[in-house]
């Protein structure tokens, strides 16, 4: 560490996504001092989104008056694949024309404080666990249903990378052998029959084929707007084609659900994303019931499956917990 900083100096987590980088100054309390947003502009070339990157942590640290002297360090959530002992961005679907991005050395070089980098959805899952839904306990596990499914694992209280550095694939985890393709080319991953991109994909064909819907009326003529909220609002409006589609991801999701169960046994899995977040319980609950089916042993304890509580700021708050560890403990 340099002059200045301490045990308790705050550190900059930093949440890299394909539109937007978000920055936050975030206290050894988990508190968040101050915040910066800008756009990721990735059309711009990798250049330009390193100097975005620099110039967010440096409006963070004006945002929560902290002099960039006093930053311990930097933590990145960044879309993977990536190595997190180098800090190297292998590549990414959501920023076009990164290859082998040395993410960590050029952003510490531009801020002269050190950097760590890790991928996003495992910085949400250690964010839960640390200070969300998943706080004291032991093993852990993350699912995050967006345009696709994530996740991370928490075991023995620590985020488990794997030796790939791939743990916590769980979106690509096989729930319908010979089912629809998936956006990695293989078929029946369960991001293939969950994800918010299947269920448009299955309500669009849905309405194609003239099946009674409340979609139309609510995501405009062309469903233009088929967001969480609105498919939220159709399943609540008794939608039968939202009804039955948002039901088939929820049975595919609880049969993956217990598979993990089954294979760790954890404490928790926390549901994280625009579903969740838009329907909570009423998206959990089936998802629940049919894990419970699946069980082994039969008629066991019921298991805990609760909805992530940190909503957007999993991702800083995560990157910013990386940045704490890992400059503690290197
Ligand atoms: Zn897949």
């Amino acid at each position: 560490m340099g002059t200045g900083q301490s045990s308790s100096s705050p550190v900059v987590g930093v949440d890299l996504g394909g539109t937007k980088i978000s920055a936050a100054v975030v206290s050894r309390a988990g508190k968040i001092l101050g915040r910066a947003r800008k756009r990721t502009k990735a059309h711009l070339g990798a250049a330009e989104v390193l100097a975005r990157i620099s110039l967010a942590v440096r409006q963070a640290a004006e945002d929560a008056e902290t002099p960039m002297a006093k930053v311990a360090a930097v933590g990145i959530g960044a879309p993977g694949p990536l190595d997190p002992s180098s800090g190297v961005l292998l590549s990414a679907p959501n920023l076009p024309g990164w290859h082998d991005v040395p993410l960590a050395r050029e952003i510490s070089e531009a801020l002269g404080i050190p950097v760590y980098v890790e991928n996003d959805v495992n910085l949400g899952t250690l964010s839960e666990h640390v200070l969300g839904a998943g706080r004291g306990t032991k093993d852990m596990v993350g699912v995050f249903v967006g345009t696709g499914v994530g996740g991370g694992l928490i075991l023995d209280g620590r985020l488990r990378s794997g030796a790939r550095h791939a743990a916590g694939e769980i979106g690509h985890m096989v729930v319908a052998a010979g089912g629809p393709y998936c956006g990695c080319g293989r078929q029946g991953c369960l991001e293939a029959v969950a994800s918010r991109t299947a269920m448009e994909r299955d309500l669009r064909a849905g309405i194609a084929a003239g099946r009674e819907s409340l979609l139309p009326e609510l995501a405009g003529p062309r469903l233009k707007r088929l967001t969480s909220s609105v498919l939220a609002r159709a399943w609540k409006g008794g939608c039968p084609l939202t009804r039955e589609v948002v039901g088939r991801a929820q049975w595919y999701l609880g049969l993956h659900a217990a598979s993990i169960v089954n294979l760790l046994d954890p404490e928790m899995l926390v549901y994280g994303g625009g579903m969740t977040e838009a329907m909570g319980e009423e998206f959990l609950a089936p998802i629940r019931e049919v894990a419970l089916q699946h069980l082994m042993p039969k008629d066991s304890a019921p298991i805990r499956l609760a909805a992530a509580k940190l909503g957007d700021d999993a991702g800083v708050l995560g990157a910013a917990l990386l940045a704490q560890q890992r400059s503690t403990t290197e």
